[in-house]
């Protein structure tokens, strides 16, 4: 048993366990004085009762099944006088199979001439029948191999030999009629199979099996102090330790947000009164279930960057009665707390079925998070003072009151100031999900320019949203998409709405036809479906591939490189071309742009700014155009204000360009007029 996890629990308790644990080892060393015995009349040899003493007493002295195996390869690796010896533990394989893993548990009497063999003990499972453990697994006995350099079933022939290993054994350590952990020794000489040593070792393997369930036991017995037997969740004491060490965490990481949630039934008396206690104990399992299935589909919590799977596990537990808490982890910002709790609501508002009957359940969440987002005044007066798990659970208790004297079936926050802000951000991001739905948003295009006679080559497509009147840029909105998990819809609308517009000019025209840029979001670079859907877009629309332009952000490169790098060559192969967008102002390192497949290189506004101000970015821009060229790369330049950046830009060797001095992003309508003109006029509004 772990002495620290041990100290937790309440005096009586321990005191209780401690009886228990007594009361097993006395009985067991009764049983292993017995078996001495037995054993003395057998081998008549001090030494080998000794060993078995040895292990025996440093068993019952152990607070670990780790720390049990590592007294017992000591005290056989010395008895035997042979330098290596290693632990594995066996585990369930997902089809319920046995297999065996190293522990990282030794005994090496000298370190340095046996790391080979050490580093590819520790790389290897071992299936049933597999190599020197897999074997004991498989035949339940000890298994003793003299040559290691001629037997076919030993895979780490060649490092035993790089090791200057020739012999060994291993035999298991039983509990009951399973193999519990698997031990193995090694030695420099040759050594032929000692039948009485494999003998020895197999009643040591039953002896260590009785202190290894032991251990499993007040294991147990640890998991049912600290979980709630109705529903097996983490019960009031454990939670309030995880909170504890979110807390201690937080202190450390203070950029991670965590929250707290105060689940409760409304109206559970009401099911309790009418079918009775089972099942009111009966929809309370289910609901926690639910809870827990929900929390593990963690995923439409925002993450920056696009990283998945960067947030802890959630804690769900059950505090009694129809009270559940959550500790959620690892959160950007308040309102991913709000998204965690709806969600929860919506899935327990599903009908349950108990006892025949259907029941329908709402809850009242209550919310408290760390770092406020105002002055809490309802509660800590002190708000830089120091949190402890006590004034988390009473804010989120707090607010989930509130929620009921509100109506039930509702979310607070414990803080109003962070209650509105996340609320305003759900507020938006359900209207943008309807707007999604009906595709409510507007493309505005922008001419890309030939810097060398001022024609137009093609259109940026620039999504707005109209809510309520107003024509929202996409700063306003694509970052709240993005969280929300609803910007790869909106992109695909872009472009699909592009494309069939680049085909209607593009069919009145007589010249080179245009091409198209749309811009694709870093979040959704790495879903599998993306290369389809442009392909089924194109398709669709009539669009060569060749005119069009993706367009993707440096942020894109922050997640796993190696699977961008997939996507884009996926999308290269529908013969699209891509650009590197606002390139110089992200987390570009020269390093990787030459894996990238890219065909363009789009200098960012803020360089091009500074053309008629200082000589410094006319340098940066000018190493940005060289080193394009030197990548095979066209670059391509925006934020173009003046006839001076225009000029500049030709000069340094620049082929493209798009800004306000050329035209703003318009219309689809305006557009057209502009192309009808051809010869642009120099500014407009
Ligand atoms: P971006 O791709 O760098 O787009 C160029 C932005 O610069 C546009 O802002 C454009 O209006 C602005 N701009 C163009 N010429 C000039 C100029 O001469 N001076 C100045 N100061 N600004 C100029 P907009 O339309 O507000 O777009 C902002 C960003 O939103 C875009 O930056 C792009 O990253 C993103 N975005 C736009 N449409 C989409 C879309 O359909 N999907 C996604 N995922 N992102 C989009
Ligand atoms: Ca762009
Ligand atoms: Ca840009």
């Amino acid at each position: 048993m772990n002495r620290r996890r041990s100290d937790a629990l309440p005096d009586e308790e321990r005191a209780r366990l401690e009886g228990l644990i007594y009361e097993e080892r006395e009985a067991r060393q009764r049983a292993e004085s017995l078996a001495e015995t037995r054993l003395q009349d057998l081998y008549a040899k001090q030494q080998q009762i000794e060993l078995l003493n040895t292990i025996a007493s440093a068993a019952n002295q152990s607070d670990s099944i780790a720390e049990v195996l590592r007294t017992a390869l000591n005290a056989i690796g010395e008895f035997l006088d042979w330098p290596v010896g290693h632990a594995y533990l066996a585990r369930k394989t997902s089809s319920s199979d046995l297999e065996l893993g190293p522990t990282g548990i030794w005994h090496l009497r000298t370190l340095d001439p046996v790391e080979a063999f050490r580093e590819s003990t520790e790389d290897t499972v071992f299936r049933s029948g597999q190599g020197l453990p897999g074997r004991v697994l498989e035949q339940r006995a000890p298994v003793w191999v003299e040559h290691l350099d001629q037997d076919l079933n030993f895979p780490r022939r060649a490092a035993a030999a790089t090791s200057g290993l020739c012999s060994g054994f291993a035999f298991p350590v039983m509990v009951g009629q399973e193999v519990a952990c698997v031990l193995e020794f090694f030695t420099a000489e040759t050594t032929p199979e000692q039948p009485e040593v494999l003998a020895l070792l197999a009643q040591a393997g039953v002896q260590l099996g009785r202190v290894v369930e032991r251990n499993r036991h007040a294991e147990r017995l640890i998991h049912h102090a600290s979980h709630d037997p109705l529903t097996g969740l983490p019960n009031r004491r454990l939670f309030h330790d995880r909170l504890e060490h979110a807390i201690a965490r937080y202190a450390r990481e203070p950029e991670s947000l965590f929250a707290v949630l105060f689940v409760d039934l409304d109206r559970f008396k009401l099911v309790n009164d009418s079918l009775g206690h089972t099942a009111g104990d009966e929809l309370l399992a289910q609901v926690g279930k639910r809870l827990l299935t929900a929390l593990r589909q963690n995923d439409t919590v925002s993450r920056p960057g696009g990283n998945q799977n960067t947030r802890p596990d959630d804690t769900l537990a059950r505090l009694g009665g129809d009270e559940f808490t959550i500790l959620l982890e690892g959160l950007h910002e308040p309102v991913d707390a709000l998204r965690v709790a709806e969600r929860l609501q919506a899935i327990l508002h599903q009908p349950f079925s108990i006892a025949g009957q259907t029941v329908y359940v709402t809850v009242s969440i209550g919310i408290a998070t760390r770092p406020y987002g105002q002055a809490c005044p309802v509660v800590s007066p002190d708000q830089d003072g120091p949190t402890c798990a006590e004034d988390l659970m009473r804010e989120a208790d707090m607010a989930m009151y509130r929620a009921k004297s509100l109506g039930k079936a509702r979310c607070e926050f414990c803080d109003p100031g962070m209650q509105s802000q996340a609320l305003e951000s759900l507020r938006l991001e359900t209207s943008l999900r309807e707007s999604v739905e009906r595709n409510a948003f507007v493309v505005h295009y922008q001419p890309i320019m030939s810097l060398a006679d001022n024609r137009i080559t093609g259109f940026e497509a620039l999504v707005r949203w109209e809510r309520e009147g107003e024509l929202l840029p996409p700063d306003r909105f694509i970052p709240i998409a993005e969280d929300a998990g609803l910007v790869h819809l909106i992109d695909m609308q872009v472009l699909y709405t592009a494309c069939s517009q680049l085909q209607a000019w593009n069919a009145q025209r007589s010249g080179p036809p245009l091409t198209i840029s749309t811009n694709l979001s870093a979040r959704q670079l790495t879903r599998p479906e993306l290369v389809d859907e442009v392909a089924t877009i194109l398709c669709g629309t009539d669009t060569p591939p060749e005119q069009l332009r993706l367009e993707i952000t440096e942020t894109a490169t922050l997640g796993n490189l190696d699977e961008l790098i997939a996507t884009l060559k996926g999308l290269k192969a529908l013969g699209v071309s891509l650009a590197m967008d606002d390139f110089g102002t992200g987390y570009s390192s020269l390093s990787y742009l030459h894996r990238l497949p890219l065909d363009i290189l789009k200098i960012d506004r803020a360089f091009v700014a500074g053309l008629d101000r200082d000589e410094y970015s006319q340098r940066l821009v000018q190493t940005v155009i060289n080193m394009a060229r030197n990548l095979g790369l066209e670059a391509v330049a925006e934020g173009v204000e003046s006839n001076t950046h225009a000029a500049t830009l030709r000069a340094l060797g620049c082929t493209r360009a798009q800004g306000y001095y050329y035209s703003r992003p318009v219309p689809a309508d305006r557009a057209g007029d502009l192309l009808a003109a051809d010869q642009l006029p120099l500014v407009t509004a």
